[in-house]
């Protein structure tokens, strides 16, 4: 009983103190839009690069998809012609969908690319308002013009190879 009587307010006290010297801190919170510092092998969204020339560098070989533990990415593919020309392979990828409610953010996609056409960028604003938009298709995916996704909100991609520090 007694210690009860001295305890509680020497608890209370305690607790107060801690509050008053986090009071007095630094923040360690980021107030949105400003950026934290992200780590140089942050996976964020993903993008389909294009060579410099313009083709697309996905060959619709589907390799992406098979490793993806979440089974969240769906590709079809489709045959080039002299006519037209997608990608400098037999084949390009005439339907390429990511389910990025259904992405674990593992990167399997990107290291099983054989041509690197898919890589992962340091975006990392991917909420939405509705399941839907959460299907990212090739169209969205897709960069506008060669290595414009570089350039574009300061985005900064990783390949394998540059996290091994070999370049690419
Ligand atoms: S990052 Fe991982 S889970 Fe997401 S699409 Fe690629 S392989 Fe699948
Ligand atoms: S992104 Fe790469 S692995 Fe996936 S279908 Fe295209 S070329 Fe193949």
């Amino acid at each position: 009983m007694l210690s009860d009587i001295i305890g509680v307010p020497f608890a209370l006290a305690k607790g107060l103190a801690t509050t008053l010297k986090h009071f007095f801190m630094k923040p360690m919170t980021v107030q949105y839009p400003e950026r934290p510092s992200i780590p140089t092998v942050w996976r964020g969204r993903h993008v389909l690069t294009r060579h410099r020339n313009g083709l697309e560098k996905c060959v619709g070989c589907s390799l992406c998809a098979a490793v993806c533990p979440s089974r969240a990415i769906y590709v079809e593919a489709g045959m080039n012609t002299d006519e037209h020309r997608v990608s400098p392979g037999e084949r390009y990828a005439s339907v390429y969908e990511i389910n990025w409610i259904r992405c674990v953010w593992c990167g399997f996609c990107v290291e099983a690319c054989p041509t690197e056409a898919l890589m992962m960028t340091m975006d990392y604003e991917l909420a939405d308002y509705n399941r839907q938009d959460l299907v990212v298709r090739k169209e969205d995916l897709l960069e506008k013009e060669p290595d414009s996704w570089k350039r574009e909100g300061g985005l900064r991609s990783w390949t394998p190879k540059e996290r091994l520090g070999i370049g690419r």
